[in-house]
């Protein structure tokens, strides 16, 4: 897993290192996936780490304890993951995660599997009371924050209420209001940078991205999500946009039909960065997602009636709860597009 600081980070990250004498014993990082949060909450715990940290208060990388870190086997380091996301789990933690079990049928370990239960805070015991390196600092990262449950967050906040010394909590999240407030409030808040659109676009095509702008747009403007994007996935929005835009009620049936394999809270998404546009374009003149197709959203933005898009757009909420659970992935779609054809024409 990466340890890296992205050009739209770089000016906290100094701000944090310059302080980093008086670092909050718990950091909580904020903002929406796809940014690099855990990237950068890695980096601040190997450069805690670190024995030699360089002039630009980044991380050496040789030393013994960079190379522990890089093998995900520092002793002074744990992350605390869901199950599920074990791909980004360290090893050791791992083994732990798939021993634990907090409920009996198939069911709920599936459950738990999206879940930090208090198994893994309890484990923490032995790390943060225990260590044997207890002279060096000891960190705690745990990603997402909102995945613990409420057992495991009351167990964490006892901790958080009698911080053990040298140990460092870094709680990341995509969703922060979900955190409960006596968590949110026992840590120091960082609020982690969006990158404007031209410094994503730079580093999306030093990447090697093709389709830069529709990547970008599609990904609410994060960038590491935009990388996920493959070449069908490209195609298949290229398709769905195409039928958005010529209105073909003909179309729908096997447009429908194309997509049901895709998720359909992308295609609801899809749908809604579209009606965004043409509600932005009727107010305000302004696209802000689909650049390329501006003429057209002007076009379409000219002569729909503002109340039908309104209604619309309300469907289209309620259609973010349906797709979780769709009785037909193929009507579902269907009805979605002859709904949006329905209230533009
Ligand atoms: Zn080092």
């Amino acid at each position: 897993m990466q340890t890296t600081i992205y050009p739209w980070q770089q000016m906290l990250w100094q701000k944090i290192r310059q302080g980093s004498a008086r670092q909050h014993h718990a950091l909580l990082l904020t903002g929406r996936a796809g940014i690099g949060k855990l990237a950068w909450a890695r980096s601040l715990a190997k450069v805690t780490l670190c024995e030699r940290v360089d002039a630009d208060a980044v991380a050496c990388g040789t030393c013994a304890s960079c190379c522990w870190f890089e093998q995900n086997q520092h002793p002074n380091f744990r992350l605390l993951t869901p199950e599920a996301l074990s791909g980004t789990t360290d090893h050791a933690d791992k083994d732990k995660a798939s021993s634990s079990s907090e409920g009996g049928d198939a069911k709920s370990k599936k459950k738990l599997g999206q879940q930090i239960t208090i198994t893994q805070i309890r484990e923490l015991d032995n790390f943060v009371y225990l260590s044997a390196h207890q002279d060096r600092d000891r960190l705690i990262l745990i990603h997402p924050a909102e995945a613990m449950n409420q057992a495991a967050a009351n167990a964490l906040l006892k901790k958080l209420e009698e911080p053990p010394p040298n140990v460092v909590f870094i709680l990341v999240t995509h969703d922060v209001a979900t955190l409960p407030a006596t968590i949110r409030s026992r840590c120091q808040q960082i609020v982690m940078p969006l990158p404007d659109r031209q410094v994503a676009q730079d580093w999306l095509q030093q990447q090697g991205a093709d389709h830069v702008e529709v990547r970008l747009a599609m990904s609410g403007f994060s960038p590491l999500l935009a990388m996920q994007f493959d070449e069908s996935w490209l195609e298949q929005h290229q398709t769905f946009i195409r039928c958005l835009s010529v209105l073909d009620h003909l179309a729908v049936v096997g447009l429908a039909e194309k997509l049901q394999q895709l998720e359909l809270l992308c295609i609801v998404d899809w749908l809604q960065k579209w009606c965004f546009d043409l509600m932005s374009c009727r107010m305000t003149g302004k696209v802000r997602y689909h650049l390329q197709e501006e003429a057209v959203i002007r076009k379409i933005a000219a002569r729909i009636n503002p109340s039908s898009l309104a209604f619309l757009w309300r469907g289209l909420t309620t259609s973010r709860q349906w797709a979780r659970h769709p009785l037909n992935p193929r009507l579902f779609i269907e009805e979605l597009l002859y709904r949006y054809l329905d209230s533009v024409a």
